[in-house]
């Protein structure tokens, strides 16, 4: 079990590259025919919009591994602190325009391409969104890889290879269908397998006590992780890192041919077929007992081989006669993307134990001061907990080391902390209290084990200080920090809405502002300026006609480019209140209904947009897609109002989706219950793109408003301490309903959007359901100010010139939200690295 990695690397001169930007198009234009001829993947006769993608993208995956190995290699011999970002999820969305942007060869590319018959715009379409993550966590750990690379940070980020990603969400009569998303179905052209680094990954088995008293895991099931590297390239600069993607196999020897030419295939290839199990599917379902098993050997799948591979780079680069391991926490910081990866802290300490042969407080100490956590939610639901049977089960060392963790904070706090005592039962580790199925609580694991706990927007962090951790934070009162989150200015402005860009690069005289993002506040000045505003509203206006073609393509329905464009994306979940979007649509429908033509000219003509994935048990999440989808059937047809209203549901949201939706945006709902969203990333992306918010003061809304301003943000609802009282009214009987909402509701149970039945959707928010409590989300109690709000927002759409000033002062108070700010602050507050720039 050795593990193997690229070794003797002082020996290897990696070649100097020449200067990228002073490539000629047609040097790169005989590049792209180059791979098109050569290509193992295509026939050479052919040059359409496929082949020309799959041969530009290995053209430019070329510069990438160039510019991945200098700076791997300039790691190597400045030896600094790196980072390790462990992540379960990266939604990476498509990667050519982002890479050929970031390395600056916009204007060759495209050339190069138009010399061979196409166009940069149309070929990019080809690719397929890599999208193996679920949402804004993903999105996250996607973002700050192009900021760690852009800022030459050394620092990389670990993820497993999913063969599926997210499903491909359909619409069909029923509402949603989910179907496997073949991301690989040809090949990807920006991922290198790495062959030469595998590493042994051990399920199940037993623990060997040796005379000596130290103990080893053996026995089981071995599998070997390989890794894929993607290379992430930072803007306008060399340095290009890591995503480095485990992949799951099996070797030869277990495949029995003895067993196979007996005429017995399955049980021939068993191992082999377990293997491709690991890496099948993003988030297997966790309904059942194998799905969970599945889910758990996935994530320490992710940790060991992250781990080893980062031990013995820390050995690698230990080229001295004598070292430490005391020297490991100086070299080498661990970042944990919520708890998923939350099985790194007693792997690190066993393979430091067991294998490196270090004792329980000498591991102990470096592996606490190596390990942060980022906690991204406070919803109990989704707080992970495992089952301590089928964690001893597969991993029989690690459920061990846990106790010992477990034993430990106990005793601690009983000798030092005696008024803590009676909190024991919630603080510590193991969780024993129902005696059928005692738990690890992974959140509190990853809370004692941790130098660093932080949340992800000043609220969440403040709500985790005051409620969710607060006994923790009375032990170390110094662990837990804020970072909020932040979005990476090239994909989410300068490439995904050049027009924009360029008007911002033109007002400002300088395109610095895509890496020192403050410099937007200086579009302020400008904000009430009308040669400004009339340029604006220009670019606005392309995105919007671009989205609305899209639109037609998706959906077949027609949407009118002048009116509100008005957009909810974001997965959908009850407290994040697309019903409260959609109840509100539909009042509005009822009421453009009973008005007279004359009365609707005035009003504000609006597209609603909504889309999201629902997850494929949520059955409640389904049942608000179909309402959406069924709600525009009848709206969109109906011509004495389809000119002031249209809502349209956005099938499949994904990267590359919102890249189209949120530069033509106006107007984005950010509207969940205070105090249940942590963050929310997309609320700063149409901020920055000069669209207006409304929104509850929850997550990131809150600073985002402190930033542009209270005036130029549509603000309602229910603040985040108010929200436990509420829902104690309602228990109690005290709470009135508005008779819009009533009527609202009315509306659907008459049939006026088809015979589904809603009632199940429609007790939620009544009653003693949903939760277990009637309207856990405060839909009735937030409608009237929602109205209230969405009423302004019509006055406000009226007066272009107050809405653009609006829009401007938007993008103007975004520069706080860029993720350079974010990845700065956790290199300096959390990760103590510096920067290490490939001259
Ligand atoms: N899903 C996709 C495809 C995204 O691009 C984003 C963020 O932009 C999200 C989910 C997260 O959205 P939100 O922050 O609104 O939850």
């Amino acid at each position: 079990e050795v593990a193997n990695g690229s070794g003797g690397l002082d020996s290897v001169k990696v070649p100097a590259i020449a200067n990228p930007t002073a490539e000629k198009a047609s040097e790169i234009a005989s590049n792209i025919s180059y791979h098109a001829t050569f290509s193992p993947h295509f026939s050479p006769f052919k040059f359409e919009s496929e082949q020309a993608y799959y041969a530009t993208a290995d053209s430019v995956r070329d510069r990438l591994l160039k510019q991945w190995n200098d700076t791997y290699y300039h790691f190597h011999k400045v030896d600094p602190k790196q980072t390790y970002y462990l992540s379960m999820e990266y939604l990476q969305g498509r990667a050519l325009t982002n890479a050929i942007g970031n390395i600056n060869l916009q204007g060759e590319y495209a050339d190069a391409l138009n010399k061979l018959g196409h166009e940069l715009e149309e070929i990019a379409e080809q690719e397929k969104d890599a999208a193996l993550g679920n949402g804004g966590l993903g999105r996250l750990a996607s973002c700050f890889l192009d900021s760690m690379a852009t800022l030459n940070l050394p620092a990389w980020g670990y993820g497993l290879r999913y063969r599926y990603g997210l499903f491909k969400q359909k619409i069909t009569r029923e509402g949603q269908e989910e179907v496997a998303e073949d991301w690989l179905e040809k090949f990807s052209p920006w991922e290198v397998a790495r062959h030469d680094i595998t590493f042994p990954i051990r399920f199940f088995g037993h623990i060997e006590i040796h005379p000596t008293g130290s103990r080893k895991w053996v026995g089981g099931e071995v599998l070997q992780a390989l890794a894929y590297d993607v290379p992430i390239p930072g803007y306008k600069t060399k340095n290009t890192i890591s995503l480095r993607l485990w992949e799951a196999k099996a070797g030869a020897e277990h495949f029995d041919l003895f067993q196979f030419n007996d005429g017995q295939f399955e049980s021939a290839a068993q191992l082999h077929s377990r293997a491709q199990q690991i890496c099948a599917v993003l988030y297997p379902g966790d309904a059942t007992e194998d799905g969970k098993l599945l889910r758990l050997k996935q994530q320490f799948f992710l940790c060991s081989a992250s781990l080893q591979d980062i031990i013995f780079r820390f050995k690698e680069r230990r080229q001295r006669n004598s070292w430490q391991w005391s020297e490991f926490p100086g070299k080498v910081a661990v970042q944990l993307n919520d708890t998923h990866p939350t099985l790194a802290i007693p792997e690190l300490m066993r393979l430091l134990m067991d294998d490196e042969g270090l004792g329980w407080d000498e591991a102990w100490d470096i592996t606490t001061r190596t390990i942060a956590y980022t906690n991204h939610t406070v919803l109990p639901e989704a707080l992970e907990k495992w089952s301590q049977a089928v964690m001893r089960k597969l991993l029989p060392r690690h459920m061990e080391i846990i106790e010992e963790i477990d034993k430990r904070f106990i005793a601690s706090i009983r000798s030092t902390r005696t008024d803590l005592e009676s909190k024991l039962p919630v603080l510590r580790i193991l969780d024993d209290s129902n005696q059928q199925k005692p738990v690890v609580r992974m959140a509190n694991l990853c809370v004692v084990s941790a130098h660093t706990v932080n949340g992800v927007a000043q609220l969440h962090s403040d709500i985790l200080k005051s409620e969710l951790f607060a006994d923790y934070v009375s032990i170390w009162p110094t662990k837990f920090q804020n970072k909020t989150n932040g979005i990476t200015p090239r994909r989410w402005l300068r490439f995904c809405s050049p027009e924009l860009s360029n008007i911002i690069t033109k007002w400002l005289k300088t395109d610095d502002w895509v890496t020192n993002l403050d410099l937007l506040s200086e579009l302020r000045q400008f904000a009430d300026n009308e040669d400004l505003q009339v340029e604006w509203a220009s670019a606005k206006m392309a995105n919007k006609q671009r989205l609305a073609q899209y639109i037609l393509q998706v959906t077949g329905v027609q949407i009118d480019p002048s009116s509100l464009f008005d957009i909810q994306v974001k997965r959908i979940h009850e407290y994040k209140r697309q019903l409260l979007n959609i109840l509100g649509a539909i009042y509005r429908y009822k009421k453009l209904k009973e008005m007279s033509p004359e009365e609707r000219k005035k009003t504000t003509p609006r597209t609603i947009m909504i889309g999201g994935k629902a997850f494929a048990t949520y059955t409640n999440a389904k049942r608000i897609v179909k309402l959406v989808c069924d709600v525009g059937a009848v709206v969109n047809d109906d011509i004495e109002v389809n000119k002031y209203l249209k809502v349209v549901f956005v099938p499949n949201y994904n990267v590359s989706v919102a890249e189209m939706l949120i530069p033509g945006s106006e107007l984005s709902q950010h509207i969940s219950t205070a105090g249940m969203e942590a963050s929310g990333t997309s609320n700063m992306k149409f901020a920055l793109n000069g669209c207006i918010i409304i929104g509850t003061l929850d997550g990131a809304n809150v600073e985002i408003r402190e930033e542009i301003g209270e005036e130029n943000f549509f603000l309602f609802g229910a603040k985040a301490d108010e929200v436990p009282r509420l829902r104690k009214d309602r228990e109690n009987g005290l709470f009135k309903p508005d008779p819009r909402f009533e009527e609202a509701k009315q509306f659907i149970r008459s049939g006026a959007f088809g015979s589904y039945d809603y009632s199940p959707l429609l007790d939620s928010l009544e009653g003693n359901s949903g939760y277990g409590r009637g309207d856990y989300f405060l839909v009735g109690h937030d409608f009237p100010s929602y109205m209230d709000a969405q009423a302004r927002v019509d006055e406000a759409f009226k007066d272009q010139k107050r809405w653009l000033k609006i829009s401007i002062l938007s993008t103007a108070g975004s520069g706080k939200f860029s993720s350079d700010r974010t990845i700065a602050q956790y290199a300096k507050e959390i990760w103590n690295i510096e920067e290490c720039p490939v001259p």
